[in-house]
């Protein structure tokens, strides 16, 4: 498949450099699935992606699951055309899927403040799956104010707005195949 990895992109104003390669993230995802297959072999899951942003994580995800399983999408607002949250949640879309009773896999692009998550896990608790579990592609540890338990995660990235691999910058960029970074000098961790 010919993918779109530039090594510098400019996107909205300001340029973006590679963080994370197409390979480094195929790696780090294809070992997340094979690690849900096995701790769900018996369960059969239901993914529920976030919508707009996991999309292409979910679809790279679930075809490294290897055991039956289903998937539901429900969206949230998104940091609109800005790179800070407005530090409010809204839903826009909700699940179809009835999961009470079901092993709920929570698939999140990145999880920054954890306000998302948090007002996720509280809302689908209320439908009482059989069990809640979350998977976050990236992860800002710096920034989460918000004690939310993250089960699975990919990556551990520094507090700079990231783009790409479904993450958009004002709805652009998310058809890049890596994860790229703003282009300013990274915080020693
Ligand atoms: P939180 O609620 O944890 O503060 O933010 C989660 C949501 O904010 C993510 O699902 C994503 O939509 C957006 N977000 C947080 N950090 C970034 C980032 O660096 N880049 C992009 N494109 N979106 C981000």
């Amino acid at each position: 498949m010919d993918l779109y990895t530039p090594e510098f992109v400019h996107c909205n104003g300001e340029k973006f450099r590679v963080y994370l390669t197409h390979e480094e993230i195929q790696d780090r995802v294809k070992k997340i699935g094979q690690k849900i297959s096995n701790d769900f072999y018996d369960r059969h899951p239901i993914f529920i992606g976030v919508l707009n942003g996991s999309f292409i994580f979910l679809s790279d995800l679930m075809r490294y699951v290897h055991i039956p399983c289903e998937v539901d999408f429900l969206k949230l607002s998104s940091y609109g055309d800005e790179k800070v949250s407005s530090g409010q949640v809204t839903e826009l879309k909700e699940i179809d899927a009835d999961i009470r009773g079901r092993h709920v896999i929570l698939v999140e692009d990145i999880v920054d403040t954890g306000l998302s998550m948090k007002f996720l896990i509280e809302k689908l608790k209320r439908s009482h799956p059989a069990s809640l579990t979350s998977v976050s592609l990236l992860h800002k540890s710096d920034q989460t104010q918000h004690n939310v338990q993250l089960d699975y995660v990919g990556f551990r990235i520094p507090s700079l707005f990231v783009l790409g691999y479904g993450l958009d910058f004002a709805q652009e960029g998310r058809n890049l195949a890596q994860i790229y970074i703003i282009d300013k000098k990274v915080p020693d961790n």
